[in-house]
């Protein structure tokens, strides 16, 4: 074994470390927790030197220094797996200038969402991993969806030997079109389950049935294994990484920024995985200034950014950006973690009472730590004005995300006059969600139905439809599986035959 290896470990204080692969395998800790790094890498290098690198090669350099247990040419090998033709763009990430911002565009993968950035990877990793712990198990990799996860994931373990993906999505909490990207998954090994109930709902589920030890038992007596492709895997957070510190070299090339200049990042936020990751190149030294982390309706992380105070106890509101549409976001716990450490036990003690009453809140000197972060809120109506007038000056397309976060940048300029240079993450192709976005812009569409949408979409802004969900109306429903949000466990044990 190599020396410098990173360890992970739980949040939730746990002694236990483990590298990588087991980390990657597991998914979450034994105490419930989830693991993070014991120390975060620094880049090195001096980042100018970085520019107009190959978007692999960014990879490769950032992921050696986190999963260390890999050998260099395993990780080679997985990431040229992973970002090749199934993305529509030799550059995977491009960022559009427009409107004074520059867009960060992750939806250029199969399934048309950020997503895609570090589920196109997480297979082989995992595959990787299991070779090397030499477990010969199947792995089941169970995930609860917002949406764009649950095709994400399918469509990166679909027919990958030794894996069976089961996921859960909220029935009529998605998008027609996302539903159907997900229904008609090929792939014997891929199933797709509509439950009666929310994002929230499955998450819980979800979680439930990991840390059952009856359940895991039971599947280790038939040789399987769960895994995870949710956020709350390290696997899948790390390659997340990458595109910050690629937006901010390609912002050095265009010449639009200087080598150290910082810049604000704008994240349209959910489970809080997407923008960690940023908080994190932040901490590898990439220059930043804000993290302005942008909820709609469902804004317990605008609270929690303004008040220290984190509250679940409110109903869920249904948006036109479901894949925020969130109200337990895992992944603070690992911020919780970061700006607690020193303190062993106190991410349980407030996931404990997140768990008991509801809510919970930090203390000042958690507190004093967040002034990375700037939190804010953006309603429907707001993201459906800034979709018509950023369509109307410039003729570009934002998802109902993406405008959310556009949103919740306008606010924090008119508050704070910041001219700092601003990175806005566009999380998904504005083709995902055609009904939202064209009605936003005309509410004449009213009339058409999502797919139908698609091809006016492609007129409208005179852009071509992307490969992913070109003709996706025609192709055959391959799953039909619904249960009730009680029901979860029982219907894995039907499907893997326990
Ligand atoms: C998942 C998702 C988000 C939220 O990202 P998190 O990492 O969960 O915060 C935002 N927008 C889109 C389109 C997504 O698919």
């Amino acid at each position: 074994m190599k020396e410098n290896n990173l360890y992970y470990k739980s949040t939730r204080g746990s002694e236990k470390r483990f590298l990588s692969t087991a980390a990657i395998i597991k998914g979450i800790a034994d105490d419930g927790g989830l693991f993070v790094p014991q120390a975060i890498p620094r880049v090195n290098r001096n980042l100018y030197e970085l520019t107009g690198i190959d978007y692999k090669e960014l990879v490769f350099l950032i992921m050696k220094d986190f999963f260390t247990d890999y050998h260099h040419d395993e990780l080679k090998h997985c990431i040229n797996q992973a970002y090749d033709r199934k993305f529509d763009t030799p550059i995977i990430a491009p960022l559009t200038p427009k409107m004074g911002v520059y867009f960060l565009e992750l939806y250029h993968g199969p399934t048309l969402a950020f997503k895609d950035m570090a589920l196109s990877i997480l297979p082989h990793l995992l595959k990787k991993a299991a070779q090397k712990l030499n477990l010969n198990k199947e792995i089941v990799i169970l995930t609860a969806t917002s949406g764009d996860t649950g095709k994400a994931a399918l469509e990166g373990f679909a027919g990958a030997k030794g894996t069976k993906i089961i996921v859960f999505f909220p029935l009529r909490g998605v998008s027609k079109i996302q539903e159907r990207q997900m229904l008609t998954q090929e792939g014997e090994n891929t199933f797709a389950i509509g439950i009666r109930g929310n994002f929230d709902d499955a998450q819980k589920g979800v979680k439930e049935i990991f840390e059952d030890p009856d359940f895991n038992k039971k599947m280790d007596e038939k040789n399987y294994i769960f895994s995870s492709a949710n956020s709350i895997n390290i696997g899948r957070l790390i390659p997340q990484i990458v595109y910050y510190f690629y937006a901010y070299l390609n912002l050095c090339s265009m010449g639009e920024i200087k080598a150290g200049e910082k810049i604000n990042i704008a994240i349209p936020t959910g489970n809080f995985g997407n923008i960690l990751a940023a908080y994190y190149a932040k901490e590898m030294g990439l220059p930043m200034n804000k993290l302005i982390c942008a909820s709609n309706e469902n804004k317990v992380l605008a609270d929690f950014f303004n008040s220290g105070i984190y509250d679940k106890r409110r109903e869920l509101v249904m948006t036109i950006s479901p894949s925020m549409d969130i109200l337990m976001s895992s992944n603070l716990e690992r911020l919780l973690w970061s700006i607690s450490e020193g303190e062993t036990g106190k991410v349980k003690e407030l996931m404990n009472l997140l768990g008991e009453k509801g809510f919970y809140q930090i203390n000042s000197e958690m507190k004093k730590k967040l002034k990375d972060f700037y939190g804010g809120f953006a309603p429907q109506e707001e993201s459906r004005q800034y979709i018509k007038e950023v369509f109307e000056k410039s003729k570009y397309l934002l998802d109902p995300h993406t405008a959310v976060g556009y949103a919740v940048y306008k606010k924090y300029i008119r508050e704070t006059q910041d001219k700092t240079k601003t990175v806005i993450v566009a999380t998904a192709s504005p083709f995902k969600f055609t009904k939202s976005v064209m009605e936003s812009i005309n509410i004449q569409y009213r009339e058409y139905d999502d797919f139908e949408l698609i091809e006016k979409m492609a007129d409208l802004a005179q852009i071509p439809i992307p490969p992913g969900i070109k003709d996706i109306e025609k192709k055959p429903l391959r799953h039909k599986m619904v249960c009730e949000k009680e029901k979860m466990k029982a219907k894995i044990a039907e499907i893997l035959n326990l």
